[in-house]
């Protein structure tokens, strides 16, 4: 779970990928998880076609940004897109 400071508990928050993939990811969204301290990832569902279309392993990049957010401080809530502390309960 995040908090956030308009919506209280949040289950996930959104991290755009082209922070880890650029301009090949650019407007793809991952839903991001942490239960127990640990991270996962998840391409949003109404994106996976954009993968399949193009041949794109979205479990690879699902893997590559698990790593990303392990260093990451800020990411966006999933109801209002307010700027959520990613490390913190
Ligand atoms: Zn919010």
């Amino acid at each position: 779970m995040f908090t956030c400071d308009k919506c209280g508990k949040v289950d996930h928050v959104v991290v755009d990928g082209y922070d880890i993939g650029e301009r090949l990811l650019e407007g793809v969204s991952f839903h991001i998880r942490r239960e127990e301290g640990e991270f996962s990832a998840k391409v949003a569902e109404e994106h996976l076609p954009y993968f399949k279309r193009n041949k794109i392993a979205a479990e690879e990049w699902e893997e590559e940004m698990v790593s990303f957010v392990e260093d990451l401080d800020i990411a966006a809530c999933s109801k209002c897109g307010w700027d959520v502390a990613v490390q913190e309960e």
